[in-house]
């Protein structure tokens, strides 16, 4: 079991991105589609990265990827985890996240799965190895 303390765990929860934030509620991952050029991109922002504009709209993603590149934060023994890089399925963009393994058990390339967290009431996206 890997212990998570909420002290490291506030994320900025943008108003221009409440739809990514309200899926992980209900287990679902969003991301971001430009109305005006039409690009799809991950992380969601409140703007298309490409054209500036600020009218997105949002679809869901399969919650599948793969594993990019990953390392290991140590505040203490009793405090560390692995953030990692997962490369989106459909590949319009990378996660950066949690990672709910432990180290011996990663490689560059396997499949990943979505992993949605429920702390104190807020939610927050990990990722784990597909078994
Ligand atoms: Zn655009």
């Amino acid at each position: 079991m890997i212990k998570i303390s909420d002290k490291y765990l506030t994320p900025f929860k943008s108003k221009h991105i409440k739809k990514f934030w309200d899926g992980l509620k209900d287990k679902k991952l969003f991301a971001p589609k430009c109305k005006k050029c039409g690009i799809k991109f991950f992380p969601p922002l409140a703007h298309c990265p490409k054209c500036l504009s600020k009218e997105i709209e949002w679809f869901e993603l399969s919650g599948e990827g793969t594993l990019y590149s990953w390392t290991s934060i140590e505040y203490s023994v009793e405090q560390s985890y692995i953030l990692g890089i997962i490369e989106l399925k459909e590949e319009i963009g990378r996660s950066i996240a949690r990672i709910m393994a432990k180290e011996k058990d990663l490689k560059i390339g396997m499949k990943m799965k979505a992993e949605y967290l429920n702390i104190d009431n807020s939610y927050f996206l990990s990722w784990t190895p597909v078994s």
